[in-house]
């Protein structure tokens, strides 16, 4: 059989530990078996970081501007015991971290929904994708303690210098105070990038804030994505025959829990952190969890939800069997794929994703699945694969 072709590179991050292992495999036995795989190589392991003094992750960015997309595996975000244990110069920042500051955008997140692995919610029968927004309010906020009686104002002072205060609170005895920001471009971008993948997955996309109660800083979200959708974005979903519909965050989720999934919930900041980890663990793992980053250029980053899976890698790097699950890292893959397909125009390799994406979906449904997912599995006497059985398995389905 002739492999299909590509014409355009994908932005390949290679990246660290369990994940790395698994990274291999999936290109060994599901891609280059079929595809004349096309890739510029980015290094993102946490050695090769080490050694360009992380000039590889900024690098592999600007690549990413360059090709439009690209798949990254997990990384490790070193923390103080990594600098030991990689006997590192710095300790380096998270690679998502920078790239994210690179590229700008919002993370999409969504599950893999799979027959036998059903979601604590009964009626969500489709995939429900967060949009979190990844910039400012508390994340960003200052803080004080207040010891006691005084005043506390918010002041603004312009260039100018002329100043305007707000009242915060006139403290009769010791209190806490806190103070955030936003940026009218990051919402902008933001929003922009909730409704270009809306329009890209045609799904709708709802929003929510507290506007009632927050009448400047969230009704500012509302009314900045009301000017973006009118201006820009009407006509194109009402072509494609998707809806974008705000409602309060109370509502919102109320809402959430009686729909049956099917839609993009775009999320400030803090309201997407907490959401996500109740919408991936609502629908079974973060082992089945895509994520990609939407550039509001129109560049995309498919990687992985979850980590690089240290204690199955020390297990492995021991003798001992695996059985970590692939299928987001095979998803991400299939993601670019899709992707890069759709802006080249090469059918061939869109459909090569669909059929990985079905032989992946097809082999747990027929109960060959690894180990944690068998753990919350409906089916009946499912078969545990290690971590290259499973990846076989597929290949075989495919
Ligand atoms: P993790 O790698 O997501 O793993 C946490 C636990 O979740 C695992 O020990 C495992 O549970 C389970 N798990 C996660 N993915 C799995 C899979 N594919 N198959 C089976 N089980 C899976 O998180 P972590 O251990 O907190 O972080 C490890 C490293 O990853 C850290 O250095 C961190 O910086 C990095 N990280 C990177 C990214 C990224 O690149 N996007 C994201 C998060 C974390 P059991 O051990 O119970 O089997
Ligand atoms: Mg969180």
């Amino acid at each position: 059989m002739e492999k299909i072709k590509m014409t355009t590179p994908l932005v390949e991050m290679d990246g660290d530990e369990m994940t790395r292992i698994l990274w291999k495999m999936i290109k060994d036995e599901l891609l280059i078996p079929h595809i004349d795989l096309k890739t510029e190589y980015y290094d993102l392991g946490l050695e090769h970081r080490n050694e360009t003094n992380d000039q590889v992750t900024v690098d592999s960015a600007m690549a990413t501007k360059k090709y439009k997309v690209a798949v990254k595996c997990a990384t490790i975000t070193p923390n103080a015991a990594r600098m030991d244990e990689y006997d590192l110069k710095e300790m380096w920042k998270s690679p998502n971290g920078t790239i994210r500051a690179i590229l700008d955008g919002t993370v999409f997140r969504a599950p893999i929904v799979v027959k036998g692995i059903e979601p604590c919610v009964k009626n969500w029968k489709k995939p429900i994708t967060i949009a979190r927004h990844a910039y400012g309010d508390v994340y960003k906020g200052s803080e004080m303690k207040i010891p006691g009686a005084g005043k506390v104002e918010l002041v603004y002072t312009a260039e100018d210098g002329t100043q305007t205060k707000e009242l915060v609170h006139n403290f009769d005895g010791p209190g806490i105070v806190q103070g955030m920001h936003n940026l009218n471009k990051s919402i902008e971008s933001f929003a922009r990038s909730c409704f270009s993948y809306a329009l890209d997955t045609k799904q709708d996309l709802w929003f929510a804030t507290k506007d009632t109660i927050s009448k400047k800083y969230d009704h500012t979200f509302k009314d900045i994505f009301q000017e973006i959708y009118d201006a820009e974005f009407d006509e194109k979903f009402k072509a494609a025959g998707i809806e974008y519909f705000y409602t309060l965050i109370d509502d919102a989720v109320a809402r959430v829990m009686k729909s049956e999934g099917g839609y993009i919930w775009a999320c400030k900041n803090y309201d997407g952190d907490v959401m996500s980890d109740m919408v991936s663990s609502a629908f079974g793992s973060l082992a089945m969890m895509t994520s990609v980053l939407v550039s509001p250029e129109g560049y995309y980053e498919y990687e992985a939800a979850h980590g690089t899976v240290q204690r199955h890698y020390y297990k492995h790097l021991k003798g001992e069997e695996t059985s970590t699950n692939s299928v987001a890292t095979i998803f991400a893959w299939t993601g670019a794929l899709r992707k890069r397909g759709e802006l080249d125009g090469n059918k061939d390799l869109m459909e090569f994703a669909d059929r990985l994406e079905k032989a992946t979906i097809d082999t747990i449904e027929a109960g060959e699945m690894t180990k944690d997912l068998a753990l919350i599995t409906t089916i009946e006497n499912p078969t545990v694969l290690n971590s290259e059985g499973f990846i076989k398995a597929i290949a075989k389905r495919l």
